[in-house]
């Protein structure tokens, strides 16, 4: 058996980083991973492009129950700081929208990246190999597997959230913190399509595939960007920003018609065409399957010229706050990343250090520390993974 410096369970984004971090410092590091490869989730994200980064994250664009807790780490690491490394490996990347960052050609450049940086910083990678338990002895903490017992003097659980359980993830991490007698804050999906009850599935199914730009707002959140209809309830980049603020009960508010003053234009569409139908005249602002869905279900359909000012002005503001409660979301299947995790509150936002169990880690999406949609959950892991490599 070989007592190493740092041991690093998860072979992730933050694990390969503190692993790298940690190395570097002339520490002997172990990376286990059970997978059989190393960086799966890294590989399938982003389309297979990997957003690994974004160019304007601030501590704004994570939700967590210490809102604060993120900024240390966020600032000694930056965005700027990960793309010098991808830079310097010579990857080619562009700016997609929003300040979102993805590789020219592919997410293996990436984990080919962090493979080449943690061979030349000596780390040990164990893959397929699984922790089933760990113990803390006086001076160093000894994990069992399936490989056998492997210990360290320091102990850094980067093993992820709940999402996309069919690419490894499990909640040893959280049990983990339970063990060490780290709080809980309880995990839900995020980043994940939102779902109708049976009702609603009927009165939109046949706008499956329909997708707009919209303003959706849920609990004081906004964000602008499209919506998609699918067979069970609203995805798209607007949806799955949302989804990490809703939770079940709420009811979300829609703006159909976020770019244009919509009162002035069906104004002036009354005045220029009195005879055609409301249907036809929203249908050249909306997808046109859902100018007509809206109007056999929710808005009276006449020729224009009948419709009182009042009358207008209800139509619009039916399109500018269309509220919908989803039923529930599509849960782990296919979040993206789990809300919530390990308490900060256990943990120091310079190091990620445990405060009760010294030479314990927690960094990454195990943490209650859950970025938006466009790069921001992997500059976390970045972030995160280089506090604690700089000490453990
Ligand atoms: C489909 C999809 C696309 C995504 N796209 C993006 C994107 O483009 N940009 C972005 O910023 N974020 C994206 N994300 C989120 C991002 O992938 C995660 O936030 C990030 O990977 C978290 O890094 P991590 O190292 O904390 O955890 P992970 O990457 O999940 O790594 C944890 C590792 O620990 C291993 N592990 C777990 N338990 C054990 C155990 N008991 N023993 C040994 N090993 C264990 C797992 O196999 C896994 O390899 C995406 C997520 C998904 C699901």
């Amino acid at each position: 058996m070989i007592h190493y410096d740092v041991v690093i369970l998860g072979g992730g984004a933050a694990g390969l980083i503190c692993a790298i971090e940690a190395g570097k410092r002339g520490r002997r590091v172990l990376v286990i991973e059970r997978s059989e490869k190393i960086g799966k989730k890294i590989l399938i994200s982003g389309g297979g492009r990997c957003n690994f980064t974004n160019l304007q994250a601030t501590p704004e664009n994570f939700l967590s129950a210490n809102p604060h807790f993120c900024k240390s780490a966020l600032a000694r690491y930056t965005q700027w700081d990960f793309i010098a490394m991808v830079e310097r490996h010579g990857i080619a990347y562009h700016e997609k929208e929003l300040g979102q960052l993805f590789c020219d050609q592919s997410a293996k450049l990436i984990v080919k990246m962090l493979t080449d940086e943690c061979r030349a910083a000596g780390v040990r990678i164990e893959t397929d190999c699984v922790v089933s338990s760990a113990q803390r002895h006086a001076d160093n903490f000894a994990l069992q597997s399936n490989r056998g017992e492997m210990r360290g003097t320091s102990l850094v659980v980067a093993s992820g959230g709940l999402s996309v359980p069919k690419m490894g993830a499990t909640g040893f991490g959280y049990e983990l913190a339970r063990q060490f007698a780290h709080t809980i804050e309880p995990p839900r999906a995020g980043l994940v399509p939102l779902t109708f009850d049976a009702d609603d599935r009927v009165r939109y199914r046949d706008l499956s595939g329909v997708s707009l730009a919209v303003q959706v707002a849920c609990r004081r959140q906004s964000f602008s960007h499209a919506m998609l209809f699918t067979h069970h309830g609203i995805s798209g980049p607007a949806i799955l920003q949302i989804s990490s603020y809703w939770h079940p009960g709420d009811v979300l508010s829609v703006n159909f018609l976020p770019l244009s003053d919509s009162l002035e234009w069906l104004k002036e569409r009354q005045l220029s065409r009195p005879e055609s139908e409301l249907k036809t005249v929203l249908g050249e602002f909306l997808p046109k399957r859902l100018a007509q869905r809206l109007c056999e279900i929710q808005i009276d359909n006449r020729p224009l010229r009948q419709y009182t000012p009042q009358d207008l002005r209800e139509v619009c503001e039916l399109l500018q706050n269309w509220r919908i409660r989803p039923s529930d979301t599509e849960g782990y299947r296919t979040a993206e990343v789990t809300l919530g995790g390990v308490s900060t509150d256990g943990l120091s936002s310079t190091t990620m250090e445990s405060k009760k169990i010294p030479g314990l880690y927690f960094i990454g999406e195990v943490v209650d520390v859950t970025g938006h949609l466009g790069g921001f959950n992997f500059q976390w892991a970045w972030s995160s993974g280089f506090a604690a490599g700089q000490v453990a």
